[in-house]
């Protein structure tokens, strides 16, 4: 049996040090070790790694902690326009949303367009009539409300301003979210579920939902997950890069993801990190950032949850 194993992030964009009081620390870990507790526990089961990222990214999407789910920023419209895609690595399916609202797991309606649809991405009004035919219920508006995300929306409201989860401005809290696992088959899996970015405008979309941009899977190589400013993240191709060092240099899991966060994203001068798999259980974790929200559990002893660079 191949070991098995899961990682999680939820953003790289964290409050700085100064601003983290062990309350909010605590909050911050006891969330991120529920979500990997959730998704180790369904590999541990026998389910595959599409079903544990499903259910990982499902519990922190749940968590008005971070900016997916309950907990979503606010677009300029003080709406909440959700992005999320799944793909799994054998077979290479895939399946993403953009700019829905109301959805409570945008995530589960990814894995329902890579499950349920002939296509792999579906967005805006599209997507919601495609959640509609399925039967999917939408939440109120109230149901997506943090107070301090509406608190970063008044300060930049009606400004062309817009708030990335990673820009100088770091004291405020922020938070895409995802996961990567490898199976007891040793097929592996990512997912990847966001608000985007505060008083984002003109259907504004990261890299999160976009396949090889923010989110990527190959058996042949791993599964990646990224947070981070999207708009370096797509014109970086980050997730399909890291497959791509792997693939053709033969780099490993831990030097391919390494070189794309500290060299070539920074190049770019983009900010932020990623999670990653291969598909003997390894597990990266690299981020440019001050600290990124992240955990991860594997069946060969190793478990971590961390913010920052200790
Ligand atoms: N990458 C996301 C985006 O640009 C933001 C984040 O990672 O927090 O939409």
């Amino acid at each position: 049996m191949n070991p098995i194993s899961i990682a999680i992030h939820g953003g790289a964009g964290t409050l700085v040090k100064g601003q983290m009081t062990s309350e909010k620390e605590v909050a911050y870990k006891n969330a991120l070790d529920m979500a990997l507790e959730t998704g180790y526990a369904m590999l541990h089961e026998g389910g595959t790694a599409v079903d544990a990222v499903e259910v990982a990214v499902r519990s922190l999407e749940d968590s008005p902690l971070f900016n997916a789910g309950k907990g979503a920023v606010f677009t300029a419209e003080g709406t909440h326009e959700m992005d999320a895609a799944i793909m799994e690595g054998k077979d290479r399916k895939a399946g993403a949303v953009s700019l829905v609202t109301g959805i409570k797991n945008p995530i589960a309606l990814a894995r329902d367009v890579m499950n349920k649809s002939e296509h792999v991405f579906l967005a805006g009004e599209g997507a919601m009539q495609f959640a509609k035919k399925l039967g999917y219920t939408l939440e109120p508006l109230s149901y997506f409300y943090d107070a301090l995300r509406y608190q970063q929306w008044q300060e930049i409201k009606g400004t062309d301003g817009f708030q990335l989860d990673h820009s100088l401005k770091r004291d405020s809290k922020f938070g895409t979210v995802g996961a990567v696992a490898c199976d007891k088959d040793g097929t592996v899996a990512a997912a990847t579920s966001t608000g985007g970015m505060t008083n984002k405008k003109w259907g504004r979309v990261g890299d999160s939902p976009m396949i090889g941009a923010g989110n990527y899977a190959n058996n042949k190589t791993c599964a990646v997950s990224c947070t981070g400013s999207g708009e370096f993240f797509i014109r970086g191709v980050v997730a399909y890069d890291v497959s791509c060092l792997m693939e053709y240099k033969g780099y490993s899991l831990e030097k391919a993801a390494s070189e794309v966060i500290r060299n070539r994203l920074g190049e770019l001068g983009g900010d932020g990190g990623l999670i990653a798999v291969d598909a003997k259980g390894n597990i990266a974790m690299p981020f440019n950032t001050e600290g990124m929200y992240r955990g991860c559990k594997t069946s060969e002893g190793r478990k971590e949850v961390l913010i920052y660079n200790d």
